[in-house]
């Protein structure tokens, strides 16, 4: 789950990394309000979860009450990126003397956590790799013995950061570093880590990524998770208790097995149509599931061809063969459905969907057939 910055600021200081004082407003007079209280100069600041909000024109510098009205009403329902703003941070403004970068990610190749550093922030960190790699301070952490301040010491000396940051940048990361593991995080980056002119450090932008999987030991994510926008058809899906990624494309796509899914997805890609959707029915795949699948799809307007693809191992395909039909009688179906079936029982399979198979029903002997035959149908 990505955070906005706003949140991102709240998680941050909860390990104690200072970040700039501030609060959300919904509204220009809520931004007028939370401007009078932190004062003057303030930045109001876009809340999507989006980067380059700068260049977009989603951080602007206010100088009095009037700036503020002015600033926070073009802000509000500004689209970044096909995000629309709907909330904003107004923090006060800071005065900065350098602007570094810091983060933490998961390093999976390596198994350990790798830490990013570089004394040229404020610019999108990959723009700095491919001009200026030289620029980035790259840390391996063992994920055992974690990250002590005189690795941390080293580590702002090697990214050259300017003397008077070093210490307190040394400290800062080894919190950063607490609130990525111990605060579960995929990803906690800070962009621009600012040193002030009068010798301060603090995070003046926040990106964190919370890893879902640990999200059984923090029951305070759930504030977080009540400002998420989910994606109809997925809120649907995990109602239904599905294994459903929403995408941009025409095809739905039905799997058994995340590879099947993934390689389906590709198949789909290559032959030159674009999936709808991720969906993995799992091992049972019996009618109530298909059932479920073929609902989730159908309410995707986007969709128009379906693409069934099965290989029973321990599955039987004479099984999803009663379950496709079972559930093609209790569920409306708008658009065409390709059924390719292989594994275990895969004729017994064929000849149950056989007597029923029409224009909107078909079926391919192989997956690549099947997948031409699912775009050109999507793409009529
Ligand atoms: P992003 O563009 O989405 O990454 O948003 P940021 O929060 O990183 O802000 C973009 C840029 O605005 C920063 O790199 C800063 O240069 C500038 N900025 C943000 N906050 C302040 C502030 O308090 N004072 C000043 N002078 N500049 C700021
Ligand atoms: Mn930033």
């Amino acid at each position: 789950m990505d955070l906005f910055e706003y949140q991102g600021k709240q998680y941050f200081a909860r390990f104690g990394i200072a970040v700039s004082p501030g609060d959300v407003a919904d509204t220009v007079e809520e931004a007028v309000s939370v401007a009078e209280r932190v004062g003057y100069p303030v930045v109001v600041k876009a809340q999507v979860k989006v980067g380059g909000r700068g260049k977009a024109g989603g951080v602007k510098l206010a100088h009095d009450l009037e700036e503020v009205r002015l600033h926070a009403g073009n802000i509000l329902g500004l689209d970044i990126k096909g995000h629309v703003v709907r909330r904003l941070w107004i923090e006060r403004s800071s005065d900065i003397a350098q602007e570094y970068y810091a983060s933490f990610t998961l390093d999976r190749p390596n198994k350990t956590h790798l830490g990013m550093l570089s004394a040229q922030g404020g610019v999108e960190i990959e723009v700095v790799a491919e001009e200026n790699p030289d620029a980035i301070a790259f840390l391996s952490i063992d994920p055992v013995r974690g990250l002590d301040l005189a690795t941390a010491r080293r580590w702002v000396h090697e990214a050259q950061l300017d003397e008077v940051a070093r210490e307190q940048a040394a400290e800062l990361l080894v919190k950063l570093y607490d609130c990525y593991t111990t605060g579960d995080c995929d990803l906690a980056e800070i962009n621009p880590l600012i040193l002030t002119p009068d010798g301060t450090v603090h995070a003046l932008d926040a990106k964190v990524t919370l890893d879902e999987n640990a999200s059984f030991r923090h029951p305070e994510w759930e504030e977080f998770r009540a400002t998420e926008t989910e994606d109809p058809r997925e809120k649907m899906a995990k109602e239904k208790g599905l294994n459903y990624i929403g995408l941009d494309g025409t095809v739905g796509i039905i799997a058994n097995g995340a590879g099947l899914a993934m390689s389906t997805l590709d198949v789909v890609n290559q032959v030159g149509g674009s999936a709808a959707n991720f969906l993995d029915i799992g091992g049972g795949a019996n009618a109530d599931v298909m059932a479920a699948a073929l609902e989730v799809i159908n309410a995707d307007p986007k969709v128009t061809a379906i693409f069934v693809n099965i290989f029973g191992g321990i599955t039987r395909v004479d099984e999803v063969a009663r379950g496709v039909l079972e559930a093609l009688s209790r569920v409306d179906i708008a658009a065409p459905i390709v059924v390719r079936l292989d594994g275990t029982n895969a004729v017994e399979g064929r000849e149950i969907l056989a007597p029923h198979l029409s224009d909107r029903l078909i079926t391919e002997p192989t997956m690549l057939d099947a997948a031409r035959r699912a775009v050109s149908l999507a793409n009529a």
